[in-house]
């Protein structure tokens, strides 16, 4: 693996830990780390569901916040240079004139995440329809509706540098199992 990443998905972090991840990354320890604490992906595959999940939520935390026009998982933002961004940009990168027409772009990378990382990307697009910049309020509305928002973020960020330092992905999609036929067919 690459001992230097592409791009510095921990900026802002202390350095004394992001020291420590990139020790982790380089001792090929963080797969392990990761897949014990979120051991299965979530199932949110297409677009319908996930417009249903992130309906669900705003359903419960925001429910003032005006009207969702679309959510859709966007292949564009697969590069994993997009997918979140830093904290300085994203709003940038995944908020320019979305939040007018108040569309949730998801990356593609979050189709095969553990259920914690969805949720918190979703938290994370549901608070720009309130709070455009990444400032105390809009992280307030984030832990609002997910407590544990802080860690769950800084833990895909570690996910995310390890992808970027040439790991595999840890939640692949499986392919369906196919149904069992039925009855009447046997
Ligand atoms: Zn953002």
């Amino acid at each position: 693996m690459r001992p230097v990443p592409a791009t510095d998905y921990l900026s802002g972090y202390p350095a004394d830990l992001v020291a420590q991840v990139r020790q982790l990354i380089a001792q090929d320890k963080v797969a392990g780390l990761l897949r014990k604490k979120y051991p299965a992906p979530h199932d949110v595959r297409t677009d319908k569901a996930l417009y249903d999940y992130v309906l669900q939520l705003k359903n419960e935390y925001l429910r003032n916040a005006g009207q969702l026009s679309k959510v859709m998982f966007d292949n564009k933002l697969q590069v994993l240079h997009n997918a979140l961004g830093t904290h300085t940009t994203h709003s940038r990168v995944q908020g320019q004139n979305l939040k007018a027409k108040k569309e949730i772009r998801i990356a593609s990378v979050f189709k095969e995440t553990p259920p914690e990382f969805l949720r918190m990307i979703v938290v994370h697009e549901l608070a720009h329809m309130k709070q455009r910049e990444h400032d105390k309020a809009f992280y307030q509305l984030c832990m609002y509706m997910e407590p544990g928002y802080g860690q769950l973020e800084f833990d895909l960020r570690v996910y995310l540098s390890y992808l970027d330092a040439g790991g595999a992905a840890l939640w692949p999609a499986l392919p369906r199992c196919p149904l069992p036929s039925s009855p009447s067919s046997q």
